[in-house]
């Protein structure tokens, strides 16, 4: 058995979860960076536009982490509690017709 084949026996972390913990833990020092601070201080929530305290914007992924998104700048926005949790429960396609509905 070679060393690589022995290393990933003894992990029984898949690559994928090890993907996940990784952008979670970015995500989590994304937010609490000045860049994002700054970003939510504008309380506007990025997909109804409504206006919100800033504490109350939660930080979404546009393309989810189970999908292959990454937690860099320019895949989280700020967003309400509302939309978040909107947006997570609809399919992709449910979702754009979601906002298609809000834009005016
Ligand atoms: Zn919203």
């Amino acid at each position: 058995m070679s060393l690589v084949t022995k290393a990933l026996d003894q992990s029984s972390i898949l690559p994928e979860e090890l993907f996940l913990k990784k952008e979670r833990e970015r995500a989590r020092k994304l937010r609490s960076s000045q860049w994002w601070k700054r970003k939510r201080s504008s309380g506007i929530c990025q997909y109804c536009k409504n206006n919100f305290l800033p504490k109350e914007l939660t930080m979404d992924h546009i393309i989810p982490l189970a999908r292959g998104g990454k937690s860099e700048k320019f895949n989280v926005v700020p967003c309400c509690k509302e939309c978040n949790t909107k947006k997570n429960q609809l399919l992709p396609w449910e979702w754009e017709e979601y906002m298609a509905s809000i834009k005016q």
